[in-house]
């Protein structure tokens, strides 16, 4: 593997995670999404790491899409630029192959709050912005929740919910590149 930036847990799926790696949430439905195999370890995670890649012509690279706070107005952070302020979700992801855009986590709709609660309140700026540089993504879903629980309240949910399309946690992770810095950015969803 080539290195990611990203220091992965080792260890073994736990059941929820498992599923999760076997029929991985809704939320990432616009992409290619492969679970990684963490290296071996004693602890069970309740983590699964998603590597990401366009459905439509398999690049594995991105621009980040996000609401920065910036964007907002001048009476919020006027003077940090676009490119500096923090991001904010909804997030969504443009190709840097053939330029298709997708959602990957919108915490209105996605995850367990977004699917049982009818969605989580992020402060957001009012214009989406695109990172400049590219990144190699990978996206994580983390499950506190016992799968027999996931599997109660995803039956209760209907609609084809999945027991796996409940997370609890977001991650995304960007690999530069470019010059960028590290993109990392982490969302509670219940
Ligand atoms: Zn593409």
């Amino acid at each position: 593997m080539t290195d990611t930036g990203i220091t992965f847990p080792h260890g073994t799926l736990s059941d929820a995670a498992q599923l999760a790696a076997d029929a991985p949430p809704r939320s990432f439905a616009s992409f290619a999404v492969r679970p990684l195999k963490p290296p071996p370890g004693q602890d069970i995670l309740p983590i699964v790491y998603f590597a990401v890649r366009c459905a439509s012509c398999d690049n594995d690279a991105f621009h980040i899409g996000s609401y920065p706070m910036a964007a907002a107005g001048p009476s919020v952070g006027s003077d940090v630029p676009p490119e500096e302020a923090p991001p904010c979700p909804p997030h969504r992801l443009r190709c840097a192959g053939c330029g298709g855009v997708g959602s990957i986590f919108d915490p209105a709709t996605d995850g367990y709050d977004g699917i049982l609660c009818g969605g989580r309140s992020y402060q957001k700026g009012e214009r989406e912005v695109f990172t400049g540089g590219a990144f190699n993504l990978h996206v994580t879903a983390v499950y506190n929740i016992g799968l027999p629980e996931l599997q109660d309240l995803a039956a209760q949910a209907g609609g084809g919910v999945k027991p796996s399309d409940l997370f609890d946690w977001f991650n995304i992770f960007g690999t530069p590149v470019g010059d960028d810095e590290f993109f990392q950015a982490d969302y509670e969803c219940a």
